[in-house]
């Protein structure tokens, strides 16, 4: 993307509104708008991260086993009606009407909808197990939306669901998400720690929140030092094999938020290998067996003719939410600093001296190379503020072109997370960015 031609507002000022830093350089970059108190629209810069985690979520969940659907948004109040949760839920749900005066809502997640369609077409155990994902927009009328897109009212969410028809089956799901978790938040560059949780208003017995820590984070977290340094991706996943080693291992340790917090547990750990702080919740899940199921009468026949209702689970991890989280754990006083996997593009090519035949010429080669994953400032701008405005978007790599340089085949090339510059040839540079 041109710069001269491209929709990048920054602002100069920094908005008195945004209390921590993600949601200072949110705006301050132009990568999203507030539109009413906890709604957002997502300008290129800011859709373009957001598309990137979503990607990286499908990914994993693909892998996983999960597949992807497209539920709606607005729900039939009826459907929860059946489950008991249409008078539950209370005022964080959006409730409609429409214009035959039927009871309507924005969902606020999916647990009713996806048991409906299942319910329609599940029979027999040959149907099960499934796990249904989506990456739908979900509305909760928050009473305190802060922090920007953390705690907004309208968010990304990516929420799955399992059916299966026993216990084991189930517990053989959850582990599946649960790994595939891991996966999915250290590809983003992300310690994700799994910790045990309360399961709330959606119910049940068994629930994992992922949380990573940071001083801004809503909840208070209390964990085993060791879980900060335990490696995930290297190890290669068969998601059709048995997955119990790899949540054992993620639960040898004590994690647990507030809720869950064992006092007597917590004191027999040596006091040296005690963490206890702040934590952003990134991802949430729950088994919950038929709390779904039962009441709404999905029901498959089992391998002995017999009638079962399918046992659940559901998987959620906030899209838009990480976003900020990431930006929470990758940032420094001059701007933000994307892990090359969901940077809004890899490579930011500065020509000092638009007009120069000299560096125009080397800055179009770079860019050609690296377009559409690049920028390429090309404004009539002085250099401060081509330098200035890379790192508050916080691309991974700059490529300084300067007049001197050029004349001798020479870029700069400045790696945005250490601050580490050296001077290749175009070629060279092409190569170490790659
Ligand atoms: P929180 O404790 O932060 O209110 P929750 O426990 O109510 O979240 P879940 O029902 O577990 O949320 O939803 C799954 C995921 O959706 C959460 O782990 C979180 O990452 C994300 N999420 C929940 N509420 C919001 C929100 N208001 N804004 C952005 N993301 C959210
Ligand atoms: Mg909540
Ligand atoms: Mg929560
Ligand atoms: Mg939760």
């Amino acid at each position: 993307m041109r710069l001269s031609r491209a929709f990048l507002p920054t602002l100069k000022e920094t908005p008195a509104e945004a209390q921590i830093a993600s949601h200072r350089l949110m705006l301050r970059a132009g990568m999203v708008r507030q539109t009413s108190a906890g709604i957002y629209a997502w300008l290129p810069l800011g859709w373009r991260v957001l598309r990137k985690v979503e990607q990286i979520v499908r990914e994993e969940q693909d892998a996983a086993g999960a597949q992807e659907v497209l539920m709606p948004t607005i729900q039939a109040a009826d459907l929860w009606r059946q489950s008991g949760r249409y008078d539950a839920y209370g005022p964080e749900m959006l409730r409609l009407k429409d214009r035959h005066e039927r009871d309507m809502l924005f969902g606020p997640t999916n647990e009713e909808m996806v048991t409906d369609i299942f319910r329609t077409y599940a029979k027999s155990y040959r149907d099960l197990p499934r796990n249904l994902y989506h990456i739908q927009w979900k509305f909760r009328d928050e009473i305190r939306p802060r922090f920007g897109v953390m705690r907004g009212r309208e968010f990304l969410m990516k929420d799955a669901y399992s059916f299966d028809l026993d216990h084991a089956g189930a517990t053989r799901s959850y582990r599946q998400m649960f790994t595939a978790y891991l996966r999915t938040f250290a590809r983003m560059g992300l310690k994700a720690i799994p910790m045990q949780a309360d399961t709330g208003p959606i119910g049940g017995n068994l629930s994992h929140e992922f949380i990573i820590l940071a001083e801004t984070g809503e909840s208070q977290v209390y964990l085993h030092k060791d879980l900060l340094e335990f490696d995930v991706l290297s190890q290669p996943v068969d998601y059709d094999g048995d997955l119990s080693p790899v949540v054992d291992f993620w639960t040898s340790r004590y994690a647990a938020t507030d809720e869950k917090h064992d006092e007597a547990a917590w004191d027999a750990i040596p006091e040296a290998d005690r963490v206890s702080a702040r934590g952003i919740e990134v991802g949430h899940i729950f088994y919950f067996g038929t709390k779904y199921s039962a009441p709404m009468g999905l029901q498959v026949s089992g391998p002995d003719g017999k009638m079962v209702n399918p046992e659940m689970g559901s998987y959620g991890i906030g899209v838009s939410r990480l976003v900020g989280a990431i930006i929470e754990a990758n940032h420094d006083e001059t701007g933000i600093r994307w892990p090359e996997a969901v940077a809004p593009f890899k490579l930011a090519v500065l020509n000092l001296k638009v007009g120069d035949a000299g560096t125009d010429a080397l800055a179009a080669r770079l860019y050609a190379a690296f377009d559409p994953d690049a920028v390429y400032d090309d404004r009539d701008e002085r250099a401060g503020v081509k330098f200035a405005d890379a790192d508050l978007m916080g691309y991974p790599w700059q490529a300084i072109i300067g007049p001197r340089g050029a004349a001798a085949g020479k870029v700069e090339l400045k790696r945005r997370a250490t601050g580490e510059r050296v001077e290749l040839s175009v070629e060279d540079a092409i190569a170490r960015v790659k």
